[in-house]
C-alpha cells in the first residue's frame, strides 16, 4: 500500500517548469510505466524463445536497451520540458520500430505503436495544424518505407508462425491499452474544460443579470423577464410599481454612504420577502425599485404597496444604534391590454412623481 502511494505520488511529483501542464507530465509518465511493462514481457518472451534456440539471450537486448531508455525518459520528465520529452520519446519509439522490424519483419504488428505517436503529437503540441500534417505525412512515409522494405527483404530473423502470433497479440494489446490511456486522459480533460466553461458561463451570466449591491435582477433582466412574459401570456393581466426612496439623498449625506447602502440593501430583503409568491422586484436604478405583480390588478397592486410603506414607516432601520426612519413612495400603471412595456412603465414613474409632489410615503394609482 505504502509502496504504491510512493509510486503514485512519484508520477503525480510537479514539474519544476512553469506554466507545465501537470497532467500532460502524469500521463508521459504512465505511458513510460505501460511501455516498461510491455519490455518486461519482451524481454521474458524474447529470453524463452531464444533458449529454446539454443540462442540464449539472441534479442533479449533489445528489450533491455528499450526499457533502460524508457527509465531514462521518465526520469527526464522531472527534469525537461515535456515538449522536449515527447520528442525524445518518438525519436526512441521510431528507432526501437525500425529494430523491430528489420529484425522480426512486419508481420509482428510493432508498426501499429505510430498511431499512438500521432495522437501524442496532435494532443500535446500547441503548434499550427499544418506542422502537425507535415508530421502525419512524415509519419505515412516512414511507415510506408518500413513497409516497402520488408516487401523486399526477409526478416533478420523470422518468427516461427506461433511466436509471431503472441508477439503481435501483445503488441496488440499494449497498444490499446496505451490508446485507451491517452484517450480517456483526454476525453477527462475535454470533459472537465467543458464543466469550467459552463460553469465560468453561468457565473458571467449572473454578474450580468443581477445587481452588485443587492443581488436582486438589474433592470435589464427585469425587462427581458417581462417582454417573455407578455409574447408568452400577452392576456395575462398585471400591473407594475416604480418604486423611490424619499430624500434618500439626506441618508447619506448624514450618515454616510455606507449607512445608504445598508438600507438599499435592507429594503430590498424586506420587499423581496414580502414579495415572495407574489410577484418580481429588480433595481431599476440608484434608489429605484420596480416591481412586477402577475395577475394583480391595480387596486391590489396598490393594496400590497400600501401595507409594505405602512409597516416601512413604523420600522425605522438601526445604524450604530441609532433609528433612521425610512419611507417610500409609488407609482402604480395595470396593464390594458395596449399599450406597450415601455409606455406602461412611463406611466408608473409619472404617478411616482406624483406622489413625491404630493408629500411622499404614498402610493399613486
Ligand atoms: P426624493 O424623495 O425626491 O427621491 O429625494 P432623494 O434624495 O431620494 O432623491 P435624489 O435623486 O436627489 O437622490 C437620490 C440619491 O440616491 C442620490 C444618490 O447619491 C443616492 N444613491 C443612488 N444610488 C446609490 C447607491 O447605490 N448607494 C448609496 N449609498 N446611495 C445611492
Ligand atoms: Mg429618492
Ligand atoms: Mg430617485
Amino acid at each position: 500500500m505504502r509502496v504504491w502511494k510512493k509510486i503514485w505520488g512519484k508520477i503525480n511529483q510537479e514539474s519544476r517548469f512553469d506554466n507545465e501542464p501537470q497532467r500532460s507530465v502524469v500521463l508521459m509518465r504512465c505511458i513510460y510505466l505501460i511501455l516498461l511493462l510491455y519490455y518486461s514481457i519482451f524481454f521474458i518472451f524474447m529470453g524463452a524463445v531464444s533458449v529454446a534456440d539454443g540462442k540464449p539471450f539472441r534479442f533479449s537486448w533489445i528489450a533491455v536497451i528499450s526499457a533502460v531508455l524508457t527509465v531514462l525518459l521518465f526520469h527526464l520528465t522531472y527534469h525537461q520540458r515535456i515538449r522536449r520529452n515527447l520528442i525524445l520519446y518518438v525519436i526512441m519509439e521510431l528507432a526501437w520500430l525500425t529494430g523491430f522490424i528489420y529484425i522480426f519483419g512486419w508481420s509482428c504488428g510493432a508498426q501499429q505503436i505510430m498511431f499512438v505517436l500521432l495522437v501524442l503529437v496532435y494532443f500535446f503540441f500547441y503548434d499550427a495544424l499544418p506542422q502537425k500534417a507535415a508530421f502525419t505525412v512524415g509519419l505515412f512515409l516512414f511507415r510506408f518505407t518500413l513497409f516497402y522494405y520488408t516487401l523486399n527483404h526477409d526478416p533478420y530473423s523470422a518468427l516461427e508462425g506461433n511466436l509471431s502470433l503472441i508477439l503481435q497479440v501483445w503488441s496488440s494489446m499494449s497498444f490499446f491499452t496505451l490508446m485507451g490511456v491517452i484517450c480517456g486522459f483526454f476525453s477527462s480533460n475535454i470533459e472537465t474544460a467543458d464543466k469550467t466553461l459552463v460553469l465560468y458561463n453561468q457565473q458571467l451570466q449572473k454578474m450580468a443579470s443581477a445587481d452588485p449591491l443587492t443581488g436582486i435582477w438589474n433592470r435589464r433582466s427585469m425587462l427581458t423577464f417581462l417582454h417573455g412574459q407578455m409574447e408568452q401570456n400577452p392576456d395575462r393581466t398585471f400591473s407594475v410599481g416604480m418604486g423611490d426612496i424619499d430624500l434618500f439623498k439626506r441618508v447619506n449625506d448624514n450618515h454616510g454612504h455606507d449607512c445608504g447602502d445598508a438600507v438599499l440593501k435592507w429594503l430590498t430583503g424586506s420587499l423581496q420577502s414580502r414579495l415572495e409568491g407574489v410577484g418580481q422586484i429588480c433595481r431599476w436604478g440608484g434608489e429605484e425599485f420596480l416591481v412586477y405583480f402577475p395577475d394583480k390588478n391595480g387596486d391590489e397592486a396598490t393594496s400590497f404597496l400600501l401595507d409594505f410603506i405602512m409597516e416601512l414607516s413604523r420600522t425605522p432601520f438601526q445604524w450604530n444604534g441609532k433609528d433612521i426612519p425610512i419611507t417610500m413612495t409609488f407609482g402604480v400603471e395595470e396593464y390594458d391590454f395596449r399599450e406597450d412595456l415601455d409606455t406602461l412603465i412611463k406611466q408608473a414613474d409619472e404617478k411616482l412623481y406624483i406622489g413625491k409632489e404630493g408629500g411622499r410615503n404614498q402610493v399613486v394609482f
